[in-house]
């Protein structure tokens, strides 16, 4: 199990398994809600994903039409986002765990919208958009 929290340690979640996929996220609304270059998230599937604690602070915005994310009302962490047609999983802030993943990110995606102010300089795949499917 997996074990996560918001920035103040007040909304926790666990998951209950492992993460199935990691990678670094170039997409222009990954940078805006995380506020930084891009973001990490891994893929878990929905009934492994469970808040434990104050979950009545999670707000959630719809950042595209099929994309819902969800973040701490009171100090704004980053926590999951939900893609409707893939109602079966659930991404998770990987930043947000207290845990090691175990996983190690496995490439950069929506590396066609890269921020102009940042270089990736590691040797992982690069996606323009989604990475082929498995
Ligand atoms: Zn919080």
């Amino acid at each position: 199990m997996l074990k996560g929290s918001c920035l103040r340690d007040a909304v926790r979640y666990a998951v209950d398994g492992a993460i199935e996929e990691m990678h670094h996220r170039h997409c222009s609304r990954c940078r805006k809600s995380h506020g930084a270059a891009f973001s990490t998230f891994g893929r878990v599937p929905t009934a492994a994903f469970r808040v434990t604690r104050d979950a009545d602070a999670i707000r959630r915005y719809r950042s595209s039409a099929q994309v819902e994310r969800a973040f701490c009302e009171a100090c704004g962490s980053n926590l999951t986002f939900r893609f409707d047609p893939l109602p079966d999983a659930v991404w998770v802030a990987i930043g947000t765990l207290d845990d090691d993943p175990g996983l190690r990110p496995q490439g950069h995606i929506f590396a066609a919208s890269i921020a102009p102010w940042h270089a990736i300089t590691d040797t992982l795949p690069q996606y323009d958009e989604y990475p082929p499917r498995a």
